[in-house]
């Protein structure tokens, strides 16, 4: 049964970047099969003066200028409607709370997402407070606009929709979906450089397989990221194919 669209709404002062979204690989084609809809709206249409200001210098001084909150206001009203529904509002913030898959996961059950792409310094705290339901981060850096910040969310959320990748499989089965990093991955040829594919992949025991990819997405886990996972928290069955796939290896 075809499933309702995720809707985006966008406020960007650069909607042409979207198609990066719109026109390329899977999200493009989940685009064109109408699985999520997107709607760009430009803070200059807001702005109230004729040169399309959308932002001002900050109080207290200091380099660079602050989007005004009464443009931000406006271009989200219209972004909102621009969506069924009563539609979650991101703000993308270096200070917002840390993107997640746990993130995704929530953000699909809402009704519709309202993505605020921030330029120069940032927007004006007010705006934030009174129109905001979530600043998310894309990590512990800044970059110059919140435009590749948004396109991010939007991919993270778009290959999770039923139907967006030709293989049904593969979203849950990606990295952080279940809590672990993903296993390693090999494809043909069987030896490259010297370098052997590991023999039970190639055995057709999919018992076997399952267990050897589990272990080596724990193993992974525990060694690059130990704070997703810890040997105390493991499942007895983990343990178990943990010790059986390092004396067999
Ligand atoms: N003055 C801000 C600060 O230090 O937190 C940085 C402003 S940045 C140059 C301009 C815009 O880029 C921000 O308003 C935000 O929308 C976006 N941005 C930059 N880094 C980001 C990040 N790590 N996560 C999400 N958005 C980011």
């Amino acid at each position: 049964m075809p499933t309702d669209p995720v809707e985006f709404s966008v406020v960007t002062l650069f909607p042409e970047m979207f198609c990066a979204l719109t026109d390329w690989g899977v999200t493009g084609r989940a685009h064109r099969q109408a699985l999520w809809s997107l709607s760009l709206h430009n803070p200059r249409d807001y702005a109230a003066d004729k040169h399309g200001s959308v932002d001002d210098r900050p109080y207290g001084g200091g380099p660079g200028m602050v989007m005004t909150a009464p443009v931000l206001d406006a271009v989200v009203a219209a972004a909102k409607g621009a969506v069924s529904g009563k539609p979650t509002v991101v703000a993308l913030t270096p200070q917002g709370e840390r993107f997640s898959a746990a993130v995704v996961e929530s953000l699909l059950q809402a009704d519709g997402v309202v993505l605020v792409a921030g330029r120069y310094e940032g927007m004006d705290e007010r705006f934030i407070e009174r129109s905001v339901d979530l600043e998310l981060s894309l990590g512990d850096y800044v970059v110059s606009g919140g435009e590749l910040p948004a396109m991010l969310v939007m991919d993270a959320m778009i290959r999770q929709i039923p139907g967006a990748l030709g293989h049904e499989g593969s979203a849950r089965e990606d990295s952080f979906v279940h809590g672990l990093l993903d296993w390693p991955h090999y494809t043909r040829p069987e030896v490259y450089e010297g370098s052997a594919v590991p023999e039970v992949l190639l055995s057709g025991d999919h018992g076997a397989i399952a267990g050897w990819r589990r272990a080596q997405a724990l193993r992974r886990t525990m060694a690059r990221r130990p704070d997703l996972v810890t040997f105390e928290a493991l499942a007895p069955e983990d343990v178990e194919l943990l010790k059986q796939w390092t004396l067999d290896e």
